[in-house]
């Protein structure tokens, strides 16, 4: 324990952010980055607890009392040598992780928790900056060849770690540039995208091979996979779009949130747009919410990034609905510390402006004389709790229309797309659609694997990352009977 009176003497302090005012004209990260001697008070704040719950809490078991320890003594080198034990990239959860480590922290009973994602974001930005992270080249291979199927954060960590093992590794992506959700999802503003290419060129130097443009299922067929690869990796994500059905779904203005944000990340890397991206058609070409009354629709991480993006193109006004009720401001009581609490929560795409209203049904998209959106037909709902089930009513006589001329759906992701190579392959699916596997092995293959939201259902960057990792460690024991990729430690209160 660095400083034994540190959580006494210092208060939590976060990295400043960038006026609202200033940010919604760029695409630039809106975090200033911290200085090494404010992380290191931040660590110094770590009670170093008998049983860190904290670790518990991280989907990957981060190790945080011991890194914290290290920021405090200012050994960057050991911090990162202790999170790279258990994190590939700890540059994407340092910057978009919920930090569900930090709802578990100990100090968090009674006063801020620990700034614990920030102190990974400084350790490993600090780790690159004096040249610590260098190409680990595995001394010897194996000759066992890996295919890992799509380009997010599982198939990544699962790739970094069978290439770790000695496996010749590569990464098929079906869309033009590799990171999954990463690169064409998660908007710049909360990941600028040379975070994403300074990592590749590390693993490529590992020697991971990655093939884009590569729609495996059609470019490659399933048995050619098979016949050529020792193991498959199945990463490809939850793509499905959640739908809205309801009268007016096709008209010009009504869009699923992903072909909006994917658009724009295209834009800010000047790639061009025009191209058909991960099977959604542009067909109603360029989508710009540009003076526009737009609505979101769903609460989620997704809604939130749409929210962002429709005040960075100057939208008239921006307006998200929910149909759940709106959640508690403090800790929920049936989610108690060390849960992950639920609770109402603003994400700086909401600072920057935007009108929020819960249990809110849209009952049809009203058009202009074109074919245009002009409205949505909402109306309220009471929630009712009927024999410990919470049942939605309509509040009779609320129905009204609010103007509205682009409609972003933002309901999330059902499964995924299972036409093509999944059923080719013949896979099973759980309950949910998602691909069925038991200890990340298929159940009707054994040579392939399936991890992430692909596996687990829509879900979190952190999760896809220990989802690969976990994956990769099986699969290790698969082809040589044994490995030697760490273990994690089970995580007992991670339920995001
Ligand atoms: C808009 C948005 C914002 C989000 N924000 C956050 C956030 O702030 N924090 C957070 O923790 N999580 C966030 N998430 C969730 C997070 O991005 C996902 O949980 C995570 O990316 C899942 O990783 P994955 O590797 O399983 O799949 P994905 O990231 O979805 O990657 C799957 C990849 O597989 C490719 N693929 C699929 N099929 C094939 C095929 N047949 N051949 C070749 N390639 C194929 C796809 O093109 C895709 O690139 C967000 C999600 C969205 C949609
Ligand atoms: S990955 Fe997320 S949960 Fe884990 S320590 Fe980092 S911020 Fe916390």
């Amino acid at each position: 324990m660095g400083k034994p009176t540190g959580f006494l003497e210092f208060t939590r302090e976060l990295p400043k952010k960038r006026d609202p005012q200033e940010r919604i004209h760029d695409y630039k990260e809106i975090e200033t980055p911290f200085t090494e001697a404010d992380s290191q008070k931040q660590a110094a704040r770590c009670m170093d607890c008998g049983t860190p719950f904290c670790h518990s809490g991280c989907p990957l078991g981060n190790i945080i009392p011991e890194f914290n320890d290290a920021v405090y003594e200012q050994n960057w080198a050991y911090a990162y040598e202790i999170l790279s034990s258990t994190n590939n990239f700890p540059e994407f959860t340092g910057r978009i992780c919920p930090a569900p480590c930090e709802s578990s922290c100990v100090l968090g009973i009674n006063k801020p928790p620990v700034a614990i994602e920030f102190i990974e974001k400084s350790i490993i930005e600090a780790a690159f900056a004096k040249g610590l992270v260098t190409p680990q080249i595995p001394l010897k291979r194996t000759g066992k060849k890996v295919a890992v199927v799509g380009s997010g954060p599982a198939g990544l960590a699962a790739a970094a770690q069978l290439n770790k093992a000695g496996h010749l590794v590569t990464v098929f992506e079906r869309a033009d540039q590799i990171g999954g959700l990463l690169r064409y999802g998660i908007p710049d503003f909360k990941l600028e995208k040379w975070v994403i290419d300074r990592r590749l060129q590390v693993m490529e130097d590992e020697g991971v091979v990655f093939k884009t443009n590569t729609n495996v299922g059609v470019d490659i067929k399933d048995k050619e996979l098979m016949e050529q690869f020792d193991l498959v990796m199945l990463t490809g994500g939850s793509t499905v779009p959640r739908d809205l059905p309801i009268p007016g779904r096709e008209l010009n203005g009504v869009h699923f949130a992903m072909e909006f944000l994917s658009q724009q990340n295209k834009r800010v890397s000047e790639l061009p747009v025009e191209k058909d991206h991960q099977g959604v058609s542009y067909a109603q070409g360029d989508i710009w919410a540009t003076g526009k009354n737009v609505v979101v629709i769903g609460g989620g991480d997704t809604g939130s990034d749409c929210v962002g993006t429709s005040n960075r193109h100057g939208a008239a006004t921006v307006t998200q609905i929910e149909l759940m009720p709106m959640p508690p401001k403090e800790r929920a009581e049936s989610t108690p510390w060390p849960n992950w609490p639920m609770m109402v929560r603003t994400s700086t795409s909401h600072e920057e402006g935007c009108d929020r209203y819960w249990s809110i049904n849209t009952k049809a998209f009203i058009s202009d004389d074109n074919g245009n959106l002009k409205a949505l037909r909402i109306v309220d709902l009471e929630w009712k709790n009927v024999n410990g089930r919470m049942q939605m009513v309509e509040v009779a006589g609320s129905e009204r229309d609010m103007p509205c001329e682009l409609a972003l759906l933002a309901a999330g992701f059902v499964y995924p797309q299972h036409q093509g190579l999944l059923d080719d392959l013949g896979v099973e699916y759980d309950e949910r659609g998602n691909v069925k596997a038991s200890n990340y092995q298929t159940t009707t293959n054994p040579k392939v694997f399936a991890a992430g939201d692909m596996r687990r259902g829509q879900s979190l960057v952190v999760w896809a990352i220990s989802e690969g990792r976990e994956a990769a460690r099986q699969a290790d024991i698969y082809l040589m009977g044994d490995t030697l990729l760490e273990a994690k430690a089970k995580s007992m209160f991670a339920t995001v």
